[in-house]
């Protein structure tokens, strides 16, 4: 794929429907989903992705994308291209704690070929982003930050000021700028939330087995062990821990933390692999208050960050694009003012609960799984096994994490 190196769009103007702050997974759909709405968007990147060579080392950033995600995704026109990129199917998911515990979901059980993908997060931005470049009512300005919003309310508009001092002036300001968003924290919305006590390191492997298609978890009281299947003789393993665990972890060579891995997770895991690269991140759990104000909205990381260890952050990020075109475009069939609060209303109503019931499930998870006391450990190893018999209940579960309910 061809990248220019400043994607500042020379067809830009200064009115907008939307202007949205943020290019990375999130916003970048959503900017698509509103152009595909005829709308007239522009998105503020402060960062160019480095552009796809199958040769690259694989980035350690991956994500499992749902069957939902993958479904707006091929809506959005990405997927196409994203499927011959690099990219691993995943057709199992397989958890447990104690040996002979062990609950698996296949994609057998509710109907599917596969349960989703892992991709990089970067190719799923680039092929996003290569969907907007042949959008004419679509601009994409990057490098480029904000240094001011300012609210028109006669006018129904937000002012957005850009460090070159150009302006842009919009109906729709849109936050999709992550975790510590700009947007979010001018709206004055305010968030809940804390960080855990566990970080986790992504650590990216090559592998003797041949291309894996079973995702698996094991969890152990300092927190869970992974292994994510990527392309060829590939692997991501998440290794959750106690944050100075994790810092200690990061300060070693390869051959020292391969080590380490080969000790600490399962026996599962093939000890022929050597180690490529890795790097460590913090886990918090954020929750916006609030997801809209006249003429604003906020949506993925900077609305609401979760618990990764059933991977749905982003996946989550989507339903919220899918949701939020929904409603511009039901209001704009209705002739409505779909940039004011009644309507932005209906998109939160869609969404919050939505999100507050997976981060609560991904909070109770982490919680019952981090502790060694007997009793608890049987009790929730015998819930594991009784959630590996296959039962309309348990495909019930799996079809929400896949997010077709
Ligand atoms: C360890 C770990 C593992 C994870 N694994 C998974 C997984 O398997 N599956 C999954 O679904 N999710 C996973 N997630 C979560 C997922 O990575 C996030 O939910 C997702 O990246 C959020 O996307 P986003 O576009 O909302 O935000 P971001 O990815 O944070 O993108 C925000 C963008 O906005 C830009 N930006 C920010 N501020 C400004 C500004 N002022 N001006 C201009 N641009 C700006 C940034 O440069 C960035 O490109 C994981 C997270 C972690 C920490």
């Amino acid at each position: 794929m061809q990248q220019t190196p400043d994607t500042q769009d020379t067809k830009h103007s200064t009115e907008y429907d939307a202007v949205i702050v943020g290019g990375g997974m999130v916003g970048a759909a959503a900017a698509i989903g509103l152009g595909q709405l005829g709308l007239h968007v522009a998105v503020i990147e402060a960062r160019e992705p480095q552009a796809y060579d199958p040769e690259q080392p694989l980035d350690v950033r991956v994500s499992a994308i749902s069957v939902a995600s993958e479904q707006l995704l091929s809506r959005l026109g990405a997927m196409e291209t994203l499927l011959t990129m690099r990219h691993a199917p995943y057709d199992g998911l397989e958890t447990w704690e104690m040996d002979g515990c062990l609950t698996s979901f296949t994609a057998a059980q509710v109907g599917q070929t596969h349960l989703g993908y892992f991709f990089e997060n970067r190719l799923i931005q680039l092929c996003l982003w290569q969907q907007i470049r042949l959008m004419d009512n679509v601009d994409l300005l990057c490098p480029r930050k904000v240094t001011q919003f300012q609210r028109q309310s006669a006018l129904q508009r937000i002012n957005v000021t850009l460090e070159d001092g150009s302006q842009l002036s919009t109906r729709l300001l849109v936050g999709a700028d992550g975790a510590n968003s700009q947007v979010r924290q001018w709206s004055g919305i305010g968030v809940t939330g804390w960080d855990y006590a566990q970080s986790a390191m992504l650590i990216n492997i090559h592998t003797q087995t041949e291309q894996q298609s079973v995702t698996w978890q094991q969890f152990t009281p300092a927190g869970p062990r992974s292994l994510l299947p990527l392309p060829g003789h590939h692997a991501s393993l998440v290794w959750y821990d106690d944050a100075n665990r994790i810092k200690q972890l990061s300060q070693l060579n390869k051959l020292q933390l391969a080590e380490q891995i080969k000790q600490h997770f399962p026996d599962r895991l093939d000890v022929n692999f050597s180690v490529e690269s890795s790097g460590s991140f913090t886990l918090t759990r954020r929750h916006a208050q609030r997801y809209y104000q006249d003429n604003l909205v906020i949506l993925g990381d900077a609305a609401h960050t979760i618990n990764p260890l059933a991977g749905q952050g982003v996946n989550i990020g989507f339903k919220d694009v899918d949701v939020l075109v929904a409603q511009v475009a039901n209001a704009i069939g209705n002739g409505e003012t779909w940039w004011q609060a009644p309507v932005l209303k209906r998109y939160q109503q869609a969404r919050y609960y939505d999100n507050q019931l997976m981060m609560t499930a991904m909070d109770v998870f982490y919680a019952s799984f981090s502790n060694d006391l007997l009793p608890l450990k049987l009790l929730r190893n015998g819930a594991l096994k009784l959630a590996n018999i296959d039962s309309p209940i348990k495909r019930k579960v799996l079809k929400y994490a896949l997010g077709l309910n």
